[in-house]
């Protein structure tokens, strides 16, 4: 049967039906899809978000890691829409610029670290992912290094999914068959998940263990062929993995042993998640040769992802005058993605959004860490507003429940219904609500995650499958 296209305006049940017949979602799960279709959302204010039939939840997902100043703001309404009166659009190729484009570029660079202070902007993250792999191989060779070539990423990371960008992401989950990933050139390296450490090992341990492993990947791929080095500062979906203490520093240390470039993937970590402009350097005292962002540089108003990346490759690039970087996309500055992203940084200062993320962010930290009491949490990890529950079958041994079980959606559908978003994924729930959350919304989202969570226990228990 397929939907027929409203004449007046559309009921909820209309809306669901025209979205079930026409709409593939991104990873779109078939067969509960077919059943279950899509829950409507119709509107967002701040933190919540309702539903077409007028249900209020606490979106704790933050839309996707990005709604990081809430939703509904007239200010950025308003901003949008002026810019789309005085230039809706204008390409930024070769020559041509917009005032938004160029702020925006001048305020990235004001608030990055280190010498990072040129700008390449894209539609969203994976694109900047996917530019960033060229800009290693096209810097490289710039450098006089045209063999460095390969690049190192990390299994259960996530940089986007574009052809190239899902290649150097890998999470078993995403890797299906008839997906014909790039393999060659595209090399990884364990997940530095403390909690999944081989049998025995302390953290420090761990953390020597990894970097070894680092060492013996370049050396066996041949340290003259390896470009660059991908890395989520924590990465994010992957199961929010927080790297043991020095790990980064450790990893900077070795690619700047062996020219490699660091390219730091901050798309979710940027603007605020955990209380800094950029984790790298903030959180974890390093300063990457690109980071790639998008999410909470726009709040998720509007599309929008930038590279931003050093003097220094900027230099090698622009060195043998008459060259062409052969790359950039017909929205890249689009003015008036930029004007949303100048409006989104100029409230995080105002209002000090930042602060508020590393203030009640703590709160939120410490709130859901007392989820482990819970006999079904093996581990709640990540920092600030960044924070994953990891559901298991024993405590002890870190043994996992059957994953047709999917624990995860049990419980976010049992906290739906009590009125709060949480992400499943597999046997774990992630959380990264709006910066701009209250104490009292801790308080939420932990008192009801922690009903949910034990529904879904007694539910098992019962059922005597724990
Ligand atoms: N990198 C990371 C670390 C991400 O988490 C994501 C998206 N979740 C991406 C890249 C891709 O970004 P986008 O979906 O905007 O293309």
């Amino acid at each position: 049967m397929t939907a027929v296209f409203p004449r007046n305006t559309p009921s909820p049940a209309d809306i669901w039906q025209m979205d079930h017949d026409h709409v593939l979602h991104p990873w779109a799960n078939f067969g509960p899809f077919e059943e279950k279709g899509a829950l409507v959302i119709a509107r967002g204010e701040g933190c919540h978000l309702w539903d077409a039939e007028g249900r209020r939840y606490f979106d704790a997902i933050g839309g996707m890691w990005c709604t990081n100043i809430g939703q509904g703001r007239k200010e950025m309404a308003d901003a949008i829409a002026a810019q789309v009166e005085r230039l809706a659009f204008s390409n930024t190729f070769v020559d041509t610029t917009n005032e938004p484009s160029a702020m925006l570029a001048a305020k990235l660079a004001e608030l990055a670290p280190g010498d990072l202070n040129r700008v390449h902007f894209t539609t969203g993250g994976s694109t900047a992912v996917d530019t960033a792999y060229r800009m290693v191989q096209y810097c490289q060779h710039c450098m006089g290094r045209p063999e460095k070539t390969q690049i190192i990423a990390r299994n259960m990371s996530y940089h986007g999914s574009t052809y190239i960008s899902q290649s150097v992401g890998k999470r078993p989950g995403d890797r299906v068959e008839q997906f014909r990933y790039k393999l060659d050139g595209i090399h990884h390296i364990s997940a530095p998940n403390p909690y999944r450490a081989p049998e025995g090992m302390d953290e420090a341990a761990f953390c020597d263990w990894l970097v070894a492993e680092f060492e013996a990947k370049i050396a066996e791929i041949g340290p003259d062929r390896v470009g660059g080095f991908f890395a989520e500062p924590i990465q994010a979906s992957g199961g929010v993995i927080v790297p043991p203490e020095g790990y980064l520093r450790r990893m900077r240390e070795v690619c700047d042993r062996h020219d490699i470039l660091f390219v730091a993937d901050e798309v979710v970590t940027a603007f605020g998640r955990i209380g800094h402009w950029f984790a790298s350097e903030s959180e974890f005292g390093i300063v990457p040769d690109i980071i790639t962002c998008a999410k909470g540089l726009t709040s998720g108003y509007i599309p929008l992802g930038a590279l931003i990346f050093s003097d220094r490759i900027w230099e090698a690039m622009a060195a043998d005058g008459g060259r062409w970087f052969t790359s950039g996309f017909t929205y890249s500055g689009h003015p008036v993605a930029c004007a949303a992203g100048l409006k989104n940084i100029e409230i995080m200062e105002r209002e000090d959004i930042l602060g508020n993320a590393a203030r009640v962010g703590a709160l939120f930290e410490a709130r859901m860490k007392r989820l482990e009491a819970l006999p079904m949490v093996g581990q709640v990890r990540g920092r600030k507003l960044m924070i994953c529950v990891e559901n298991v079958a024993d405590k002890e041994t870190r043994a996992l429940l059957p994953e047709d079980l999917d624990v995860g959606t049990r419980i976010a559908d049992a906290a739906e219904a009590m009125g709060l978003m949480v992400r499943p994924m597999g046997h774990l729930n992630v959380m990264s609500p709006p910066l701009t959350l209250t104490a009292g919304d801790v308080e939420f989202v932990g008192d009801t995650l922690e009903r949910a969570i034990r529904q879904v226990a007694d539910d098992l228990t019962r059922a005597g499958i724990r």
